[in-house]
């Protein structure tokens, strides 16, 4: 099980009950809008060193996410 948010040089721990913490969109075939919002995540982190394997098993915190109006 994580223990830290992935994203580069975020120290946030999950077990940090102030935020909120995401799995990766499931990349599933012919759903164009998964597959995209995948790709815009996997950019987002700022790392080359995570493979599609271990995207099943990382999470990203509340901080890296805008929030709506
Ligand atoms: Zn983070």
């Amino acid at each position: 099980m994580p223990t830290l948010c992935v994203r580069f040089e975020c120290l946030n721990k999950i077990t940090n009950k102030n935020l909120s913490f995401y799995c990766f969109p499931k990349a599933r075939k012919n759903v164009a809008f998964l597959l995209a919002q995948r790709k815009l995540w996997i950019n987002a982190l700022h790392r080359s060193d995570v493979t599609d394997k271990q995207l099943h098993h990382i999470q990203i915190c509340s901080l890296h996410f805008k929030m709506g109006l």
